[in-house]
């Protein structure tokens, strides 16, 4: 038996920062599942398949092959065997991951990837439905949020980086839109997980966050070995 975290929550609440630290820290496989969905829209926008085209996406399903390989600890992420890792941070990646991770089938894909990534390794894995729906045995699970001003600010910094142009209210409408999308999709929508504990981020300092997170951890892995003894 293996360890598995769980972290969910919406766009820019902190997980893929925390869950690097702490997957370091534990010396866990860390698996950003986003980077996943990511990867797929990113072949869709390539393939000129529209993000709502449900019918043309499942088809092209089998054409689309998504692994995940660790550099130096560093998760990246390949597509049919070409990597992309450095091409999936773009507002259009994201809007195409948001709208094609609805349908059923892209998700019965990449979930059967997670979760064996969980069966085999110590994990920590975020994304939107980890605790409810990849990983519902996770020895501990999160749900990060922070308020929406806070996670805006800090999209726009990581976007601004990039692109000098990007406008503020742009990431925000950008953003609404998708939290909309990922909390009332039929399948698999964001929510907290019933035993998912909230960690707010909105005043926390990243390793505040992790600080938490590895206590809460330490604590769920004691009980869970007295109760296998
Ligand atoms: O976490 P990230 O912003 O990289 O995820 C991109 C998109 O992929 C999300 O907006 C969401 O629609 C989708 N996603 C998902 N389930 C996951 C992880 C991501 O539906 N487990």
């Amino acid at each position: 038996m293996n360890y598995k975290i769980a972290i969910d929550g919406p766009s820019s609440s902190g997980k893929s920062t925390v869950a690097k630290l702490l997957a370091k820290k534990l010396s866990f496989v860390y698996v950003d599942t986003g980077a996943m969905y990511r990867a797929m829209g990113l072949y869709f926008i390539i393939n000129k398949i529209s993000c709502d085209d449900e019918g043309n996406i499942e088809k092209s399903l089998q054409d689309i092959n998504i692994d995940i390989k660790y550099v130096n600890g560093e998760q990246q992420i390949y597509l049919n065997s070409e990597n992309v890792t450095d091409l999936i941070r773009t507002d259009l990646v994201s809007k195409y991951a948001s709208v094609s991770s609805a349908y059923l089938k892209v998700r019965e894909k990449l979930v059967a990837i997670q979760r064996e990534l969980g069966q085999k390794n110590n994990v920590i894995m975020d994304g939107r439905d980890i605790g409810t729906v990849v990983l519902p045995d996770a020895t501990l699970k999160i749900y990060l949020t922070a308020s929406q001003e806070e996670r805006v600010e800090r999209r726009y910094k990581e976007l601004k980086q990039k692109d000098s142009s990007i406008l503020k209210e742009d990431v925000e409408g950008g953003m609404i839109e998708r939290d909309y999308r990922d909390t009332h999709r039929e399948n698999s929508p964001l929510k907290k997980a019933e035993d998912a504990i909230v960690v707010d981020t909105t005043k926390l300092s990243i390793e505040e966050v992790v600080d938490v997170i590895l206590k809460l951890f330490i604590e769920k892995r004691g009980n869970y070995n007295e109760k296998i003894k």
